[in-house]
């Protein structure tokens, strides 16, 4: 099996690249930070302060998180529920980057996905995929763009989507998330000795893609 591991800070690109990427190759796309928001939602919804890491660890073997593919879509089950549609707000997003500093979530979340890339071609992406979940990928991609330009992308997205966005919030939000998933005790964001760094800051998503697709190929 191939996998490729894509780690990078939040907003900078990476589910989008990840996902053309894998349509376009036939490699199937996982997205582990979905996994991490359903188990923030599974939190939320059961009443357990996400920053209560006693009470998260408790409760973290509860939750039943799988993933299946419906037409080529990656759904999120918790408790045999796709909550693909609820897992992408602020909330959620803040929520989920508490819980991923557990490390009993973190250790159910690696072996689900190792299960996944041992027996599918896979390009995954998340924060800790080139360093601890996959440390032996045929390919790691660190791929990153600086705080102004992801913030702005997740601004316009916002937009798009029709949602309120302020732009100081969501940057301060961007900051306030990266500083957690770099500092956090167990499995930081970190750019491996061995990764290959994408800075995507002044590149379109074509040239991302492209670029990206020619690091595949070249494995
Ligand atoms: O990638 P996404 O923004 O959906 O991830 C949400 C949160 O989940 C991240 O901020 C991070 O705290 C956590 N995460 C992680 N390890 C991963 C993927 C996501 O800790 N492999």
């Amino acid at each position: 099996m191939i996998n490729v591991a894509i780690d990078g800070p939040a907003g900078a690109g990476k589910s989008t690249i990840a996902r053309k990427a894998a349509h376009d190759l036939g490699y199937i796309y996982v997205d582990t930070g979905a996994m991490f928001r359903a188990m923030a939602l599974y939190m939320v919804r059961n009443g357990i302060d996400p920053e209560d890491s006693e009470a998260v660890a408790k409760r973290a073997d509860r939750a039943e998180i799988d993933i299946t593919y419906i037409d080529g879509v990656q759904c999120v089950m918790l408790d045999g529920e796709n909550v693909n549609g609820l897992i992408r707000t602020d909330e959620i997003s803040d929520a989920a980057s508490r819980v991923a500093v557990v490390p009993e979530v973190r250790k159910k979340m690696l072996s689900l996905q190792r299960e996944i890339a041992r027996k599918h071609d896979v390009i995954m992406d998340g924060r800790d995929i080139g360093s601890a979940v996959l440390p032996d990928a045929d390919l790691k991609i660190y791929l990153t763009a600086s705080v102004d330009v992801r913030a702005d992308r997740r601004y316009r997205e916002n937009i798009e989507k029709g949602m309120q966005a302020d732009l100081e919030d969501i940057k301060r939000e961007i900051r306030e998330r990266d500083e957690r998933d770099m500092t956090r005790a167990e499995a930081p964001l970190v750019k491996v000795e061995d990764a290959v760094e994408v800075d995507s800051s002044d590149m379109t998503v074509a040239e991302v893609v492209d670029k990206i697709e020619s690091l595949i190929k070249s494995i």
